[in-house]
């Protein structure tokens, strides 16, 4: 059995976080969900990378414990930067996550984009270069570092997206594309999405929170069994040796449909083909989503190698069954007492026996029975608003609880 891990996350740095995202905030809901390997995020960014600085621990292996902290965490050094460029005749924007294996590469990486960006702007901060030649700039620092483009489909800041990318990754980092090893999936999409698109198929499939705050760590991530080195991560994931990808159930992303937010029209593509793209309320483009774009670039049918589940937080499962708001103190309370009591949030979304659960609440048992079965209701995401997962209960319960 492996341990979960969720590269892509975010810093108090980053826009619209929230202020309190430190790492011993970081670390306290790593260690409440389950995730044995998290992200430092924004390492870009010159104050939080002092306070990296500080609050690591030296380490050899590439992964840091915090200093004053005898827990289980781990940290990997990560950062998403924000590229917008003009490249034949059209503008890119291009999220790519880096992950970096030590404390040194991140100097220099700093360093070099330092002299001609402004890094303290933004955790994420915005980089006027191509992905190509960011790629050749910080693979000469340190040719560990590992280059993944971030929530790939994504309307308008992705490398596939329908407003920002381009059409394959080749097309994107040209020579420097047998250095790219992984994509990221992003909330809005699932592996089966990427493996019908041929272009995609060497690439691992990574799925990550792209948290902005510590309680949303793990919304998505990935199941490794490898060495906890920063070497051993990077060799599993050059060589798609992923245990399985945990996803969210795409159609609660924002970008899932076509629509627009302004006029409440939400479109799947099937009916956003028919209309032409046009929005039937303001007779402007629509906000293609990411489901109509995995179309457009779809060209076979296959499965994706890698296994993958689809799973919601807990805090949502317990909103459910006990009907009332997900940040409510009652769903707090009832949440930790059952961390308490049965461990970790991935252990009892993802491992325990469902007996087990039921011997402690039987109907969060039947919700999480629901949720492993992909038992759910959907109404999908579009143009920035979030989509709706409801578990589907009325099943008969199974009996071998
Ligand atoms: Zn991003
Ligand atoms: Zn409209």
């Amino acid at each position: 059995m492996g341990f979960f891990a969720d590269f892509h996350v975010h810093s108090r740095y980053s826009r619209s976080t929230s202020p309190g995202l430190e790492l011993p905030e970081l670390a306290r809901w790593a260690e409440l969900k389950g995730i044995r390997v998290v992200g430092s995020g924004d390492f870009t960014h010159p104050a939080w990378f002092r306070d990296l600085e500080a609050g690591l621990a030296d380490s050899a292996s590439g992964l840091f414990a915090l200093k004053k902290d005898h827990g289980s965490v781990r940290f990997i050094l990560s950062s998403e930067i924000s590229l917008i460029y003009k490249k034949g005749g059209k503008v890119r924007k291009v999220h790519l996550l880096l992950l970096a294996p030590s404390l040194a590469a991140v100097e220099k990486i700093n360093a070099s984009l330092g002299r001609r960006f402004n890094l303290r702007a933004d955790g994420r901060p915005i980089l006027g270069a191509s992905a190509r030649d960011i790629s050749a700039e910080v693979l000469a620092i340190d040719d560990r570092v590992l280059i993944i483009p971030a929530h790939i489909w994504t309307p308008w800041f992705s490398l596939l997206g329908s407003r920002s990318g381009f059409d394959s990754l080749e097309d994107c980092f040209e020579d420097y594309s047998p250095y790219i090893h992984a994509v990221e999936t992003g909330l809005s999409a699932d592996p089966p999405m990427l493996a019908r698109v041929s272009s995609l198929q060497r690439f691992t499939v990574l799925s990550n929170s792209d948290a902005h705050s510590a309680q949303n760590l793990g919304r998505e991530a990935n199941e490794l069994d490898c060495p906890l080195t920063f070497d051993g991560i990077a060799r599993a994931i050059r060589g798609g040796e992923i245990v399985r990808t945990i996803e969210f159930f795409p159609e609660e992303g924002k970008y899932h449909h076509d629509g627009h937010r302004q006029c409440g029209i939400s479109l799947p593509p099937a009916a956003t083909r028919k209309l032409g793209g046009i929005c039937p309320a303001c007779g402007k483009p629509l906000t293609l989503g990411v489901l109509y774009r995995a179309g457009e670039l779809a060209d076979r049918e296959a499965e994706p190698r890698v296994p993958f589940s689809y799973q919601i937080p807990l805090k949502q499962v317990l909103s459910q069954i006990m009907a009332c708001g997900e940040n409510s103190k009652k769903v707090s309370q009832r949440y930790f007492s059952l961390i308490d009591r049965l461990g970790a949030e991935f252990h009892i979304l993802q491992r325990l026996p469902l007996a087990e659960i039921s011997r402690t609440d039987e109907r969060l048992a039947a919700a999480i029975h629901a949720m492993r079965a992909n038992r759910v209701r959907r109404v999908a995401g579009y143009d920035g608003v979030y989509g709706k997962i409801v578990l589907d209960m009325k099943e008969p319960r199974a009996v071998d609880f």
